[in-house]
């Protein structure tokens, strides 16, 4: 178990396009597991109205969980929920390897990121921990993107490889808006999400949870 992909998102909910994602990338690259990483309490993405009925970071780490039971090459990693405050890429990076020496990790992400990943905090030691796995629309012209990674590779000797993937127009943001609205999210992830999601009324509108 020596090739970890690492997924890292706000997982508000975990939906089909993370599952089949790490699923794709664990096949391209050979991986022996893909560990899914919910952030904290996310400085990008600040906190939720209360009157959306947002999950607690646990309660996203839960969905997470019961997303990927069935499947024993994912597993669910609490080290960002666990901590205190912002959590940063790069220390959850440098933790798993100071945890695992002995394993390679990919980190996975949206090739949108590439563009933006400079200004994450400590880049450089984001790319010193791992290698990186963009996933990128299949049949989308990567020129752009290739140039990108070679600037990052000057730059900071960054390690990043590109993951043809289909084009799933799904978002969480898309399931949120569902479940405010009434409408079926079925299918969108998979059901034991649904049940908890259904159970604790999360992203209703109206009065906020107890
Ligand atoms: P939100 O709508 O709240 O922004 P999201 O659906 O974008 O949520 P995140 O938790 O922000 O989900 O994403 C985590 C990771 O999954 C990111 O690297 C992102 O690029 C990737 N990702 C999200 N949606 C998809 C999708 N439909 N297909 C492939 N990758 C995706
Ligand atoms: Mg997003």
């Amino acid at each position: 178990m020596d090739r970890i992909g690492i997924m890292g998102g706000t997982f508000n909910p975990i939906h089909i396009g993370h599952l089949m994602m790490a699923e794709a990338a664990k096949e391209a690259l050979s991986l022996d597991e893909v560990w899914f990483v919910p952030t904290g309490f996310s400085y990008m993405k600040g906190s939720r109205q209360a009157s959306e009925n947002m999950p607690l970071p646990e309660e996203r780490l839960e969905m997470t969980r019961l997303a990927v039971r069935d499947n024993d090459r994912f597993r669910c990693a609490d080290l960002e929920v666990r901590r205190q405050g912002a959590t940063y890429t790069y220390e959850t990076l440098e933790e798993l390897r100071e945890t695992y020496p002995e394993k390679t990790f990919f980190f996975l992400f949206g090739a949108d990121c590439l563009y933006t990943i400079e200004n994450w905090r400590e880049p450089a030691r984001i790319f010193d921990a791992c290698e990186l796995v963009a996933a990128v629309r299949q049949g989308a012209s990567t020129d752009a993107m290739q140039e990108k990674i070679a600037q990052l590779k000057e730059r900071f000797g960054a390690r990043i490889t590109l993951l043809p993937f289909r084009n799933l127009e799904i978002s969480s943001t898309e399931i949120r808006s569902c479940v405010r609205e009434g409408r079926s999210i079925r299918y969108m992830t998979p059901q034991p999400v649904i049940s908890y999601i259904e159970e604790k009324g999360f992203y209703r509108k109206g009065k906020p949870l107890e």
